[in-house]
């Protein structure tokens, strides 16, 4: 019997829910069909202008060499800063590690402290790596499942009863993709004290942090005492924030032994992240950026009408996200009955009818762990949103 191709790795990376729609989404497209794009997971927005000459700075002084492994001195330092600043917490440079995007920085975390079989609590509805990415290092997924109305939020008792002996890390998202929901002061001190009681590394993930609306306050969890910040690995980038998704710049913060196993990870496998992109990076995080607050004010404005769209047709209903710029509708009043002539089931079946027949893409919830909802994001301009909006609400008719 010869052997297989593929290792049980391989085959356990689950395919994305979302492939096949995207993939039609794309053949409309090439046949010329204007399909209206509420699946995109990046800010419409291009970089901002000192971002980009910062980085056509560093190729012309032939920046374009090897860096050190956890990043460059000029970039971590940036982001000691940016977090004493904007988030009340001190480290030194050591406890600092920057990598190719939050994705990497997710997966070296969870490479390094999940071992086989380890449990990892992820609340849902999740941002679609997470489980994927536990998967890959050998853990397991536990899920605790949040709804409306916790305003998809885990509540520390939910967490408590997911606890086992073999918990090890609990991942939080907040500002949350897809829900857009953030955790308040009070209820992130309830978790510390969980967290801390039950011995769990929490892995929080702020990368939607600078997008947030009505006097939303985001809150790291690190920041509520030391007990807690040493068991914390703060996850963020400039991606969203500076709309840098292409630039693949992620970085952790946290206790010293993780980082420096993230940072030997790092080094065996894409050795550091792109040293242009640092510079740009390093730049993004040095300077007073405008931008970014403009991008917050046009979310905000398209945010309020899309999610007013939302709630006014018949089988949806959608919660006011706290930040990020997604709106999470419940559409399941919708399953077991026709939509543009079809009857549909589910999450994935909702978003293929909107695709055929309003020519509007989405993500369907179930990826996201939530097969009541559909996710739309909102990093459209305003006059596309209004134009889906007229088309969903035709077929719902
Ligand atoms: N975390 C969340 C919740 C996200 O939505 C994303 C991107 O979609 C990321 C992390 C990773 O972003 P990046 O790898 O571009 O930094």
């Amino acid at each position: 019997m010869g052997k297989r191709k593929l290792s049980t790795r391989a085959a356990r990376i689950p395919a994305s829910p979302t492939v096949a729609i995207a993939a039609r989404a794309k053949e409309l497209k090439a046949k010329g069909v204007d399909v209206i794009s509420f699946s995109i997971g990046e800010p419409d927005f291009d970089t901002p202008e000192i971002i980009k000459e910062a980085a056509i700075r560093a190729i012309r002084e032939g920046f374009t060499k090897y860096t050190p492994a956890a990043g460059i001195p000029e970039l971590r330092e940036a982001i000691v800063k940016k977090l004493a600043s904007d988030n009340g917490l001190e480290y030194d440079s050591s406890h600092v590690i920057v990598s190719s995007g939050g994705k990497q920085v997710i997966h070296h975390a969870l490479q390094v402290l999940c071992g086989l079989r380890d449990e990892v609590i992820v609340p849902a509805p999740y941002w679609v790596s997470y489980p994927a990415q536990v998967e890959l290092a050998g853990g397991k997924t536990v899920i605790v499942n949040t709804g409306e109305a916790q305003r998809f939020k885990a509540t520390p008792q939910q967490l408590e009863q997911a606890v086992t002996p073999q918990s090890k890390v609990l991942i939080l998202n907040s500002p949350s993709n897809p829900t857009g929901m953030a955790y308040s002061r009070e209820e992130l001190e309830r978790i510390a004290e969980l967290a801390v009681r039950r011995r769990l590394w929490v892995i929080s993930d702020e990368i939607y942090e600078k997008i947030v609306y009505d006097g939303t306050r985001h809150v790291s969890i690190a920041s509520l005492g030391r007990k807690i910040k040493e068991r914390t690995i703060v996850v963020n980038g400039v991606s969203k924030a500076f709309a840098m998704t292409g630039w693949r710049i992620g970085y952790a913060a946290g206790d010293k032994d993780i980082i420096t196993a993230m940072t030997k990870m790092q080094s065996q496998t894409t050795t550091h992240p792109c040293s242009i992109a640092q510079k740009a990076a390093a730049a993004a995080l040095s300077g007073d950026v405008p931008e970014v607050r403009m991008m917050v004010e046009e979310f905000a404005r398209r945010r309020s009408f899309i999610v007013k769209r939302l709630n006014s047709f018949a089988g949806f209903s959608c919660l006011e996200p706290d930040g990020a710029f997604y709106a999470f509708p419940r559409v399941c009043d919708w399953y077991g009955k026709e939509v543009g002539g079809e009857k549909v089931q589910n999450s994935v079946e909702m978003a293929r009818v909107l695709l055929e027949y309003a020519r509007v893409a989405v993500v369907p919830g179930a990826g996201f762990g939530a097969d009541e909802h559909v996710r739309f994001s909102y990093a459209a301009s305003m006059e596309r949103i209004k134009e889906g909006m007229r088309r969903v609400e035709g077929i719902l008719k």
